[in-house]
């Protein structure tokens, strides 16, 4: 097996709790893996709690500390409480992870405003809910690592996505604004933008769709969670305590 940096635990995490959004499977699942393995003590959220019994024993048996919280981040008060339950427990939150968001997709002509409610009480309303937790808690320890995982589509629009997309660009101009409000207090703020990654969502695209859609790709292929996860990890460390405000494209150069 390849070696990568982060086997050789060039990012050294060790003493910070984190907490990732929507941290049960795909994306948000190798977010946590990542983390952990770089000494991290990860909470992660779902709505559902049967696949997080699972990761919770991948955790353990890597050593490494995490819990899983159940809970709905779309609800203000089920998300405040949910940060609160971990502050009282690890006694502070020094990485946060907006991961969670769902896809409702169809032209505008047949959305309904409940398709478009959903989409964004869930990747924007979220993110403003746990931010809007965990930000006194950053500020009394002047330190705090916000990352919030948006998509390539907030930038580029997508035909069947204008919920999702607007949902995903609000994320963008979200954390410009709030690394610029949090900035003195050695707290940065900064967006991932996914390309196509290949989750259990993509793995239900029949092969010859899934091709089509890697010509579009300039790499040809792809991304994998771990990609994303890598560059969580880079803005979760000391790396980068200058970078804030800024977009991380993580997209094999499709935008
Ligand atoms: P998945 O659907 O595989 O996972 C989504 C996670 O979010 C699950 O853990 C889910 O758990 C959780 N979740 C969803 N809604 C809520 C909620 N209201 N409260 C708490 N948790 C919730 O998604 P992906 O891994 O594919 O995507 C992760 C992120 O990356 C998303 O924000 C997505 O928009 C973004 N992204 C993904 C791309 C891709 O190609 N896969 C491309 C670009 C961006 P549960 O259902 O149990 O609540």
């Amino acid at each position: 097996m390849v070696k990568t940096d982060t086997d050789t635990n060039m990012i050294d995490l060790k003493g910070s709790i984190a907490l990732v959004t929507g941290g049960t499977r795909g994306i948000g699942k190798a977010i946590v893996l990542s983390l952990a393995k770089a000494g991290a003590t990860v909470c992660f959220t779902g709505r559902s709690p049967e696949p997080a019994a699972t990761l919770e024993a991948e955790l353990k048996s890597l050593g490494a500390e995490g819990r899983f919280f159940q809970g709905d981040i779309a609800d203000f008060e089920q998300s405040q409480e949910m940060v609160k339950s971990i502050v009282k427990e690890f006694g502070k939150i020094d990485i946060l992870v907006n991961n969670a968001g769902i896809t409702r997709d169809m032209l505008f002509m047949k959305m309904k405003p409940a398709d478009w409610d959903q989409v964004i009480n869930t990747n924007l309303t979220g993110m403003f809910n746990t931010c809007k937790a965990v930000v006194r808690p950053m500020m009394k320890k002047r330190y705090g690592r916000i990352i919030n995982i948006s998509s390539v589509v907030g930038f580029t629009g997508n035909p069947g996505q204008t919920n999702y997309a607007a949902s995903k660009a609000g994320m963008i101009g979200f954390s410009k604004s709030f690394a610029k409000e949090v900035a003195s207090r050695n707290i940065t703020c900064n967006v991932i933008a996914p390309g196509f990654i290949a989750t259990e969502m993509t793995d239900a695209i029949p092969e010859a769709e899934r091709e089509k859609l890697n010509a579009t790709i300039p790499m040809q292929r792809m991304g994998t969670v771990d990609d994303i996860a890598n560059g969580v990890l880079f803005l979760a460390s000391s790396m980068a305590s200058y970078v804030t405000g800024t977009t991380l494209h993580i997209n094999g150069g499709m935008y």
